[in-house]
């Protein structure tokens, strides 16, 4: 049978049940006739087409009838190959619609105590509770784990947050704000369900990026920021239930990057048969075909170690250095695999017409986010070693 996807050449969306795929096939529906046209232009404006937002709402991804069981669970491979689809047809709004469905929902799902998560969990599926994931901050990145500065106090039934959030993603529509702190008490992480409208919460656009130009991202401040203690994530006491969200965070964006690599490749394919060099189609020619088969190659690797990678998380095998390997490696190949798209549709590969462009300069902020390349190498590299490189 023809795979779903034309560029799985392996095949790896036969894995998915009949009523997955059908799933996905409306959502590719939508993507193309309603998300696709709007692209170039709010890419090129720097803003986000939020008309796009009810009708993927509507489409009830996270837990499609015939596709989730009763508490709204999917199959790891269903979730994997939404982002894929998603990030095919564009990397920012992949990356919207997984601040949701990955870094919010995980967190609460995961982080939560089993009241907080059977409460929130319905409410963030369908949208009436959205949030955002406010780890990041402005002086630590990388070290975030030793670094994190933002502070929590605890002063009888509340607590007082206070410091800087850096990068995050949706926040300035999202409803609540998961803020990790430092517990002043004892030093160790927690996180926080902060209402966006809480007094004392300042959002501020990033202007000028290069890179995820429709995907908002903002500076928060957060001074003397009160909330109860109910909403506290009871589940979260240290930075190491912070590093076992990120398995499953990493995994996820590892799918952004394959599925960035299919929409890339579909793009260059289409257009160098299309257009004629020389008297001949540009696909035609011995040096582009290697190219377009090296991009077919990176894909393929790719989506093979994303979906082994989550076939092993199904079965129950979570480790730090998987996701983080899966996470290094499918943005090394996407870095060059949008670089090759680029390059073989010339001079119009560098304006926003032929599709290329876009997930060339996605590819950079995707490359950094959720662990950079270098920190992914060293947690992969501590494994092998036995000895960290960084603490
Ligand atoms: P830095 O930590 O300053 O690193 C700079 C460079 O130094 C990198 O190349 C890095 O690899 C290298 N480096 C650092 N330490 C070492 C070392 N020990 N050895 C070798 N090299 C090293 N965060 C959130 O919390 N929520 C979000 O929603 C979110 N969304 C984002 C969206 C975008 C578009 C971007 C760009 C970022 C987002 N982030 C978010 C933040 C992201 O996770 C950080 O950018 C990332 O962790 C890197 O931190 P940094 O940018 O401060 O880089």
């Amino acid at each position: 049978t023809e795979p779903l996807y034309a560029a799985d050449r392996y095949g790896y969306s036969d894995l998915l049940s009949g009523a997955e795929q059908e799933v996905l096939g409306k959502l590719r529906a939508v993507l193309d006739s309603q998300v696709a046209p709007l692209l170039a232009d709010y890419w090129e404006a720097g803003e986000f087409p939020y008309q796009i937002r009810q009708p993927l709402v509507d489409l009830n991804l996270m837990a499609p009838d015939g596709v989730a069981d009763s508490q709204g669970r999917t199959s790891g491979l269903y979730g994997g190959f939404r982002n894929f689809e998603l990030a095919r047809t564009d990397a920012s709004v992949a990356t919207f619609y997984n601040a949701q469905s990955g870094l919010f929902r995980s967190t609460v799902l995961h982080g939560g105590s089993a009241e907080q998560a059977a409460e929130l969990d319905p409410k963030i599926r369908s949208f009436e509770l959205t949030g955002v994931f406010a780890l990041t901050e402005p002086e630590h990145g990388s070290d975030i784990a030793g670094g994190l500065a933002t502070s929590a106090r605890r002063e009888g039934d509340e607590w007082i947050i206070d410091g800087a959030k850096r990068w995050i993603g949706g926040a300035a529509t999202a409803d609540v704000l998961a803020v990790f702190a430092r517990d002043e008490a004892d030093g160790q992480v927690k996180a926080f369900l902060v209402p966006r409208e809480a007094p004392g919460v300042t959002l501020t656009k990033i202007l000028r990026k290069t890179s995820l130009r429709m995907m908002q991202n903002a500076d928060i401040e957060l001074r003397s920021v009160r909330v109860p203690d109910s909403a506290r994530l009871a589940n979260i006491n240290s930075f190491k239930d912070v590093a076992a969200l990120m398995r499953r965070l990493r995994s996820d964006v590892a799918w952004i990057a394959a599925g960035m690599q299919a929409g890339a490749y579909e793009a260059a394919v289409r257009y160098t048969l299309e257009r004629e060099q020389f008297g001949r189609p540009l696909a035609s020619f011995q040096l582009t075909q290697q190219k377009l088969a090296t991009m077919l190659a990176n894909l393929t690797a790719s989506l093979g170690m994303v979906v082994r990678l989550t076939q092993r998380q199904e079965e129950g095998i979570f480790r730090d250095e998987d996701s983080a390997l899966a996470k290094m490696f499918t943005c090394t190949s996407l870095r060059e695999t949008v670089a090759l798209a680029r390059e073989v549709v010339g001079g119009n590969g560098i304006t926003l017409d032929t599709g290329v462009a876009r997930f060339h300069a996605d590819a950079e902020a995707v490359y950094s986010y959720e662990g950079t390349h270098d920190i992914n190498a060293l947690i992969v590299g501590r494994s092998i070693a036995g000895t960290g490189a960084f603490r």
